[in-house]
């Protein structure tokens, strides 16, 4: 079986990356946000516990999220193993997981580093630019992105704007936290000598190739 961990900067494309490896190994993806969501849907008490927590905004806390996930693990334990999204978050996650795993027979095999330096993750998502009419996306850094006449959109001549949302400030706070709160994890797997790190400034087809060298094609 394969089991892997993504721990990926803000930006580096651990979406497409999980996607590719789901369906060319054929993993089962485990995203906690979606299983959390079939929870609620089974109607079960667990189900009822999460929404009612949901519905107050309190954060679905560990000892709820690493129930659901154990029984998600067991159900599909036989299979070729497993992609992690969203999971671990900290060290408490991590080694709930590996004992989950191990009272299985299993075990994490690769963690993945999806690196990505401030400065390129900052270029791929901030700056982004809309047209006012038609909705099409530009970007103000990114070459392939950018209209051909500055402020005009190619497709219907009408004006581009940027996005509000998606500000430098925020971008800045988004990328510190993840360095902070990802360094005790990138340790805990580098011990255990399971960590790879892997540069995704790269485009998406070098980025999955340097992966596959490592899993194996
Ligand atoms: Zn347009």
């Amino acid at each position: 079986m394969k089991n892997i961990i993504f721990i990926a900067a803000p930006a580096a494309g651990k979406g497409t990356q999980a996607e590719l490896l789901e369906k060319k190994y054929h993993l089962n993806k485990i995203s906690t946000g979606d299983l959390l969501r079939e929870e609620v849907k089974t109607g079960s008490e667990l189900g009822k516990k999460i929404h009612d927590m949901q519905v107050k905004g309190v954060l679905v806390d560990d000892s709820i999220v690493i129930p659901v996930l154990e029984k998600r693990i067991e159900k599909d334990n036989k299979g070729e193993g497993f992609i992690f999204d969203g999971f671990p978050r900290n060290i408490n996650q991590a080694e709930k997981l590996d004992d989950i795993l191990e009272k299985l027979n299993n075990k994490i095999n690769y963690v993945f580093h999806l690196d990505v330096d401030y400065d390129t993750a900052m270029k791929r998502s901030c700056g982004r630019l809309q047209c006012k009419k038609c909705g099409k996306i530009y970007s103000k850094y990114l070459d392939a992105l950018k209209p051909k006449t500055d402020g005009i959109c190619d497709d219907c001549g009408n004006e581009i704007y940027q996005r509000s949302d998606d500000n430098e400030e925020t971008f800045k706070e988004r990328y510190n936290t993840y360095v902070a709160t990802t360094e005790p994890l990138i340790k805990y797997y580098k011990d255990k000598n399971l960590l790879y790190k892997i540069d995704s400034g790269k485009s998406i087809k070098e980025v999955f190739s340097s992966i596959e060298n490592i899993i194996g094609k």
